[in-house]
């Protein structure tokens, strides 16, 4: 049975079909893993009156092996047509026309928000001294800014043809070394902003948080970032004056290193972040990395009007790992959990949630996070899922 969009709410049948990547590389083995975790949660939580059928498709390697194509169209029919799916890692393909899978499946299903919360568990082990205040959830602009791709590389035709433009047609002298500049271009809209602005607010409101946060570098990029912070700030006056008047929620915003600065000083004054693409990029990394780093970050990729959803592990295919049974699967597994609680399921995405905590104070963890525990017991990726099982028996 299929997820479906009514009347700007999802429609989650008990018995659900959920679209799965496997993944390539380490994605082989921790895919199974969260599967069996996620269906012994819902057997639990529901007793058995919800279920997940899991539907293969294929992508990446496992995908280009038996079909000769990296990302075959019937995967992205099936996203499309099941709204809510999951992901493993996938190999970025080098030289096949295509410059990275997950990039192709954002801007097929048009998933305008990177979705990042960040959370500390009890047990992991922190860079920082107070852990525990980190708490937060990045809304990364997904589909404009540089990451459109729109660049010339120095030397080439296109890119003198780009110099001829910017100083015979537009005026421009202040470029320092014209004749050996690559060039991009950065493209930030009205309604690019306003949407993921949008969606920001809306998940503030839902989720009782009281702040959303605008991280810009405005004072630089005027009309870029500049734009996105005005254009915020006027999309939540026109449509949240009363929830901001009511004290429901505050809109603020902060220049983007001056956010990284505080981020470790006073991070207790953040919790929904609002920004561009290329900042969420650096932001997600690094509050990944005070709450326990890459094993254990997960995120997802949505569009709220449409439904479309798609969450995945936020690291890579780590071949250096791949085969080894050490990789932690709490990446792909907190994706999981998200995945719960974006179809309403939070009773047993808590259950999940419960039990990583308990193994985690019981310093019970993949290598990764075990070897920075006092006493750390590391366990392998089979066991580690084994024993997440075992606790929520
Ligand atoms: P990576 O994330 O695979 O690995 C970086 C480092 O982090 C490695 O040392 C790895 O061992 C470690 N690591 C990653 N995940 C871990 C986990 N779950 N538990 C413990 N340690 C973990 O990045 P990379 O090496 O730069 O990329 C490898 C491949 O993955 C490339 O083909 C790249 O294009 C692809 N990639 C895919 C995605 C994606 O599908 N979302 C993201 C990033 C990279």
């Amino acid at each position: 049975m299929k997820i479906t969009k009514e009347n700007d709410r999802l429609a989650v049948p008990a018995k659900v079909t959920v679209p799965f990547i496997e993944g390539d590389g380490v994605g082989r083995e921790i895919t199974p893993i969260c599967r069996e975790i996620v269906d012994y949660a819902v057997a639990k939580a529901y007793s058995g009156r919800r279920a997940i059928e899991w539907k293969e498709v294929l992508a990446g390697e496992k995908a280009f092996n038996a079909t000769g194509r990296w990302l075959p169209e019937e995967t992205l029919e099936t996203f499309r047509e099941y709204l809510v799916g999951i992901k493993g890692p996938l190999t970025t393909p080098v030289g096949e026309g295509i410059r990275s899978l997950n990039v192709a499946l954002r801007q097929t299903l048009d998933l305008y928000v990177c979705l990042r919360p960040v959370r500390w568990f009890r047990g992991v082990e922190s860079p920082v001294k107070a852990p525990q205040k980190v708490n937060m959830v990045i809304f990364r602009e997904n589909t404009e800014d540089i990451y459109t791709g729109i660049e010339w590389q120095q030397g080439t035709p296109e890119a003198r043809k780009f110099l001829q433009f910017l100083t015979g047609e537009m005026g421009i002298k202040k470029i320092r070394f014209p004749e050996t500049s690559s060039f991009g271009v950065k493209p930030v809209s009205v309604e690019g902003t306003e949407r993921l602005v949008r969606a920001a607010i809306r998940y503030a409101l839902k989720n009782q948080l009281d702040s959303v946060t605008l991280v810009h570098k405005g004072n630089i990029m005027k009309y870029t970032e500049g734009g996105f912070k005005n254009w915020g700030y006027a999309l939540a006056e026109r449509e949240f004056s009363e929830e901001i008047a009511a004290g429901k929620i505050t809109i603020k915003d902060v220049i983007a290193d001056a956010f990284l600065q505080n981020t470790l000083l006073t991070p207790e004054k953040y919790s929904v972040i609002a920004t561009l693409n290329l900042n969420g990029d650096y932001i997600s990394d690094q509050l990944a990395a005070m709450v326990g780093g890459i094993g254990i970050a997960p995120g997802a990729n949505i569009n709220y009007e449409s439904g479309h959803a798609v969450f995945e592990a936020t690291h890579g295919t780590a071949p250096d790992l791949a085969g080894k049974n050490t990789v932690n699967p709490s990446s792909l597994l907190l994706s999981s959990v998200m995945m719960l609680e974006y179809m309403g399921w939070n009773e047993a995405a808590t259950l999940i949630t419960k039990a990583m905590e308990t193994s985690f104070v019981n310093r019970e963890a993949t290598s990764d996070l075990a070897r920075f525990m006092p006493n750390g017991k590391p366990l392998g990726t089979v066991q580690f899922g084994e024993k997440i099982i075992q606790l929520m028996h």
